[in-house]
């Protein structure tokens, strides 16, 4: 994919020469996904832009603290000049109707599966979150941080690094978040509404993942149905963060969760230990994500997808155990 020399300077340029701005983030959203979304558009928004601001899901109920959530829809309504995507790695990511109806412009993100989709490419895979290369970048292309978007992008770092103690943490993520801070955003309140507080219903919607646990060797995984939604009164097809609750069982390579969407599609999740890039597994099954944390859509009845997964999985295991461990 051929870059312009000075990327930021023709990122600048789009932006300045656009009237109308669709952003788009990825399907299933999640902290950074939102947080990048709010963050560029209120910093659009700021500049006098008209914009608007998509994901094909809608916006989880989980971010109403944040400025400017009422303007996330799930179509657009303008006709826009340029159109932008945040933390997707592919253009599947934004939902079949969007990647068939817009051509992207510009694409920016943080995953090492990223395939370059748009016309400009701004994809630091050495970024905690995409809100972090927003934070740092958005200044060079003539938009400041402000009170309002300081908030959406601190939650993107925030939610992406787990609270800054995922392993590809960075000094600079730490600098970037300290600079949001000192545009505005409240750390402590905002690490404890993503991180912290969960509801009644969710814990329950837990409850049943937990009691399927399973675990062979160095590998641990579990799955969660309509059925255990509608049980604990759970709105929403996420996983309400169980995996990351799980992947802190103790002593495991790599945990898996199969999170059955009830449309005939099981949304895969991964996680690992150093020393394990799970990006090959997800890639496998056209899904994508980081070395430690990785996910995928895939179609089949869950009994189905657990086996075929499982057994992937446990090859790949056993590859990296005799000595090719990275
Ligand atoms: P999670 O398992 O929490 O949904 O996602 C873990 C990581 O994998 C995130 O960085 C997320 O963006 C990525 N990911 C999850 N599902 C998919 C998918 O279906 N396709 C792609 N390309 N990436 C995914
Ligand atoms: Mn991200």
């Amino acid at each position: 994919m051929n870059q312009p020399v000075n990327l930021d300077q023709s990122i600048r340029d789009a932006f300045s020469q656009a009237g109308k701005i669709l952003v788009i983030a990825h399907v299933r959203p999640d902290g950074d996904a939102i947080g990048s979304l709010l963050g560029l558009g209120l910093a659009l928004k700021e500049k006098g832009k008209q914009i608007e601001l998509v994901v094909e899901d809608g916006l989880p109920a989980s971010f109403k603290n944040l400025t400017g959530w009422e303007m996330v829809r799930k179509w657009p309504a303008m006709k826009p000049d340029l159109v932008i995507t945040v933390d997707c790695s592919d253009l599947g990511r934004l939902g079949d109707d969007l990647a068939n109806e817009f051509q992207v412009d510009i694409n920016i993100d943080h995953h090492i599966t990223n395939l370059n989709f748009g016309r400009l490419n701004v994809v630091d895979t050495r970024a905690v979150a995409t809100a972090e290369i927003l934070a740092t970048r958005l200044p060079m292309w003539g938009c400041p941080i402000s009170p309002a978007s300081a908030p959406a992008l601190l939650t993107g770092l925030v939610t992406d690094s787990l609270g800054f103690r995922t392993s590809n943490m960075t000094p600079q993520a730490l600098r970037v978040a300290a600079d949001l801070m000192e545009a505005g955003a409240d750390l402590p309140e905002l690490y404890q509404h993503a991180l912290v507080n969960r509801s009644f219903e969710a814990v329950k919607y837990w409850g049943a993942g937990f009691t399927r646990l399973q675990r062979m060797d160095r590998l641990v995984w579990t799955s969660i149905t309509p059925a255990d939604r509608q049980a604990a009164h759970y709105n929403g097809r996420d996983d309400a963060d169980m995996i990351n609750i799980l992947s802190a069982i103790n002593d495991i390579d790599v945990t898996i969760l199969f999170n059955d969407q009830g449309n005939g599609h099981i949304k895969v999740s991964w996680r690992s230990q150093p020393g394990f890039d799970i990006t090959p597994l997800a890639l496998q099954y056209n899904g994508g994500g980081h070395p430690a944390a990785a996910g995928a859509d895939i179609e089949g009845a869950l009994a189905e997808v657990e086996a075929e997964v499982l057994q992937s999985t446990r090859c790949y295991l056993k590859l990296k155990g005799n000595g090719q461990k990275s």
